[in-house]
């Protein structure tokens, strides 16, 4: 057995290009419960060098997320944005060594080749050495060995061979002189001294490339690897942030406590050896070993998440419910109150109004469904349209109404009333209610378009065939 080192230093290094997803979160839970468990540290580190990708608010969302659950980091969060000097440094000492030659190919190019010589869509590894001068503003390349093989250590996959025939000259920085996602990820884990990568499956075929950099730069003993498996839905599909919903802000939204999440979470690919399946940090903190996850890929399905989530409701004192579920109904009802209050006689009327933003899908008044369907021929193709439109509409009151009027015109409804009946009665259930915009604004842009497909669906059961 592997003896881990005095005090190992771990990392997360979330990019901030897309919501906090419950893959990011496993991946940090598990490096927090490994430096916890063996007296090390554990770094945030946020990968923000794909300009054109990064959004502020999901670095915002990144910090929220691990505060949630829970998750304390001891050192960060280092930002790569400020460490620009670092990767030009290494980029010039690749330079020096030789180990790097410009290549001048464009997408088209490579595209083409592709295509020729057979390789997936976009495959760069028939790029080769042609001497060019390495100058400021050409990509720069990798010279991989075409011989031999490479190997690392994986405390999850055993210890992956690879050959490197089958290894690219991949991109270590871009024309515009930007460092790639490689070699900032190479770069800071060895200036940060990094110990453990513990990070997902998907990293995988980038390992080999970490290792070749890694000794190119002359940075010694290779870190430790554990990619974590894969997560897939119930249906035993990838998990996606398309089809399926990925973002730990919205299982926080939807009612689920941090321990609860933090608890699953820990179950995704792990376990502590016995059949155990509710366990608190600490006693997770406890149980963890890295050679105790398993390689096959964890099911991730919400259904077990809510037994998981209901224990933990019922197991807390009283007065604590009273005082947790208050401040989830608290955080709802804050934006919609002021919607509300121009519209009751009574507190009594409240609950009517404001039911739509707390059920996880409204409660359709049928006769009213129906009797709009019928007088609105448009009505499947306005809920068709409105999803296309605030899909991608700037989400305030003033996009939204663009959007809707926007989804009219397509459908050549002329009246917006008529456009916005069949969107108000899919989201909200009812006729009448709070503002349609504001409303859909509280309500965000998932659970919006979530309902207009349930109100497609529910359209296509009740006439099959029209
Ligand atoms: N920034 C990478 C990501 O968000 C993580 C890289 C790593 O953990 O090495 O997928």
């Amino acid at each position: 057995m592997r003896t881990v080192q005095a005090s190992p230093r771990v990392r997360i290094a979330p990019s901030p290009t897309g919501y906090f997803h419950v893959g990011t979160g496993r991946t940090a839970l598990f490096n927090w419960m490994f430096a916890r468990r063996e007296g090390g540290t554990f770094v945030l580190r946020i990968e923000d060098t794909d300009t054109a990708r990064n959004r502020p608010e999901h670095v915002e969302g990144i910090l929220s997320s691990l505060r949630w659950l829970g998750l304390d980091w001891d050192e960060g969060p280092y930002l790569q944005s400020e460490r620009g000097e670092l990767y030009r440094s290494a980029i010039s000492a690749l330079v020096e060594r030789g180990a790097v030659y410009a290549c001048d190919c464009t997408t088209a190019q490579i595209q083409q080749r592709a295509r020729e010589r057979g390789g997936p869509p976009g495959y760069d590894g028939f790029c080769r050495d042609r001497g060019l001068d390495a100058g400021d503003s050409l990509m720069l390349r990798f010279k991989t060995p075409r011989e031999g093989t490479l190997q690392f250590m994986d405390l999850v996959r055993g210890d992956p061979t690879f050959p490197l025939a089958a290894i690219e000259d991949f991109g270590v920085r871009k024309s515009n002189g930007e460092p790639l996602f490689i070699l900032a990820n190479v770069v800071d884990d060895a200036d940060m001294a990094i110990t453990h990568v513990v990070r997902g499956e998907d990293h995988t075929s980038n390992t080999p490339k970490y290792a070749l950099l890694w000794e190119a730069l002359g940075y010694g003993e290779l870190p430790v690897f554990a990619h974590l498996p894969l997560i897939n839905n119930a249906q035993g599909k990838k998990l996606s942030k398309r089809r399926d919903k990925v973002a730990v802000e919205d299982f926080r939204d939807d009612g689920y406590l941090a321990e609860a999440m933090v608890n699953y979470l820990a179950l995704l690919g792990w376990s502590p050896g016995d059949d155990r399946e509710i366990l608190g940090l600490d006693e997770m903190v406890e149980a963890f070993r890295l050679e105790d996850v398993k390689s096959a890929p964890a099911i991730f399905d919400e259904r077990k998440l809510a037994a998981v989530n209901s224990h933990y409701l019922r197991g807390l004192p009283e007065a604590e419910f009273v005082e947790r579920s208050q401040e989830w109904l608290r955080s709802r009802w804050a934006p919609l109150a002021p919607l509300v209050q121009e519209r009751v006689r009574t507190f009594a009327e409240v609950y009517t109004m404001a039911d739509f933003a707390y059920r996880p899908e409204p409660v359709v008044d049928q006769v009213e469904w129906r009797k709009a369907v019928r007088k609105n021929a448009k009505f499947g193709e306005v809920l068709e349209a409105a999803i296309e439109t605030l899909s991608v509409a700037t989400w305030d009151v003033e996009g939204i109404h663009q959007a809707l009027s926007s989804a009219g015109e397509k459908v050549g409804v002329a009246n917006l009333r008529d456009a916005q009946a069949p969107v108000r009665l899919a989201v909200m259930g009812r006729p009448v209610g709070p503002p349609l915009m504001e409303g859909i604004e509280v309500l965000g842009r998932d659970r919006t378009l979530s309902r207009l497909r349930s109100g497609q669906v529910r359209l296509h059961e009740e006439s099959p065939t029209g």
